[in-house]
């Protein structure tokens, strides 16, 4: 593997993990040229279609991560759960550091405010007592509401637990004894932090288990979707607009309802991000706008959910930059060519998509289907892109088209 000269096609890129996000930095460096090989452990993985070959093993399986290498000129991985110790030696890019800050939530955001970036107000909590007194702080009581996370393994809302302006009034409350603050608890988080007390879940001294967040009184969701060059220079797309559903993306505009200052401010940001990691390749940082200010939710080391729209809508998708950077390429543009929606087609379980036929029968729309194996509720299945010159009738296209789909029950 060379240093930071040019990997040029046809050489084959690595990559760890084949599901969608796998695939679609496939399907871009297929179209550039590139060879394609793909660890992981599902047999036909969606992004096994598009390779060249795929190593079925599991991603902690260090001889199975060295045979990738062995035949990729670089690696790459589409998730942030890679085992570090497995990529020792190798050359990936992104590197293993933002990997090993993100996948932590409280390395993430005490990496944020190190850069001076604003984040919701934050504390650490291993035990419930901590929970307790975390509640009480004058910075969480003065937000009427506080969020619960664990620091790694959540994701899409799960390891989440809500605490509302009564819950924290009980917390504060004195003449509430510790147990029976733990009766208030939900019986899955009780469970949780009595496994941890009994030494069955542990955690990497001194670094908490949770994270208590204060509420961020937020107008709006958005995302930077950058990418970060080996020369270290950084292109980012403009801000990405996303609404959730049961704490699961559903919708994605490719211009966000917020200023060119907000943008800016977020996008310097996300640049500031890159700079610190020497970052090479693609990410996302999540943010909330509140009070006209952008607040740092989360980072995300790799394509994002929300930057799909770009595979459509922009003259370098993100996925072609990810493949540009980590190939050391010069950057691509990230200009959108016309207003983009992205709405996610989430499975149900034992479920077909129908309608897909007459959802095409809208103006505008791009159809992505991700080739996996059997629909499952909550599970990322495809998605569409509604394409237009408002962002009102980009909207109200993806709505329609999204309307026709339905899932049936086989
Ligand atoms: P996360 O997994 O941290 O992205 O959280 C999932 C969703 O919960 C976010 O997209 C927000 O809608 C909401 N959320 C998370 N943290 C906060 C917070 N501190 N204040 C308000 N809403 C939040």
């Amino acid at each position: 593997m060379s240093g930071n000269s040019p990997i040029l096609p046809p050489a084959t890129i690595g990559i760890l993990g084949g599901g969608q996000l796998g695939r679609m930095i496939a399907l871009e460096a297929r179209r550039m040229g590139y060879g394609i090989a793909v660890l992981d452990p599902t047999p036909g993985c969606p992004a096994s279609h598009l390779a060249d070959r795929q190593i079925q093993a599991d991603f902690d399986d260090s001889q199975a991560v060295q045979e990738l290498a062995a035949v990729s000129e670089i690696l790459t991985f589409e998730f942030e759960n890679v085992e570090p110790g497995v990529m020792e030696g190798l050359s990936c890019h992104p590197s293993l550091e933002p990997l090993y800050v993100t996948r932590n939530r409280w390395r993430e955001k005490n990496m944020a405010r190190g850069l001076g970036i604003p984040t919701a107000p934050f504390l650490a909590v291993g035990q419930p007592i901590e929970l307790r007194q975390a509640l009480a702080t004058e910075e969480i009581r003065k937000r009427g509401g506080a969020i619960l996370k664990t620091c790694e393994g959540g994701y899409d809302g799960k390891g989440q637990w809500r605490f509302n302006e009564r819950a924290i009034q009980q917390a504060c409350d004195t003449n509430f004894t510790d147990s029976q603050f733990l009766e208030t608890l939900e019986p899955d988080l009780r469970a949780l932090f009595q496994n941890l007390a009994n030494g069955g879940t542990q955690t990497q001294a001194p670094e908490p288990f949770f994270v208590l967040e204060g509420m961020v009184p937020f107008s709006l969701e958005f995302s930077i979707v950058g990418t970060g060059f080996a020369d270290s220079q950084f292109a980012a797309f403009a801000p990405v607009e996303n609404e959730h559903r049961n704490g699961i993306l559903h919708k994605s505009f490719s211009s966000a309802a917020i200023s060119s200052e907000q943008a800016r401010r977020a996008i310097e940001y996300a640049g500031r991000i890159a700079e610190h990691f020497g970052y090479v390749g693609t990410f996302a940082v999540e943010f909330f706008l509140a009070d006209g200010e952008p607040v740092f939710n989360e980072m995300a080391p790799r394509p994002h959910n929300s930057g799909h729209l770009t595979l459509d809508a922009s003259i370098s998708s993100q996925f072609e930059q990810h493949v540009r950077a980590v190939c050391h390429l010069p950057p691509g543009s990230p200009d959108y060519m016309c207003e983009a929606v992205m709405i996610n087609l989430i499975g149900e379980d034992h479920s077909v998509l129908a309608g897909v036929e007459r959802a095409l029968e809208i103006p505008g729309i791009r159809f992505h289907w991700y080739g996996k194996s059997e629909s499952r509720a909550g599970r990322k299945m495809g998605h569409i892109t509604a394409l237009a010159s408002t962002r009102q009738e980009a909207s109200e296209n993806a709505d329609r088209a999204y309307d026709r789909l339905k899932w049936v029950r086989q």
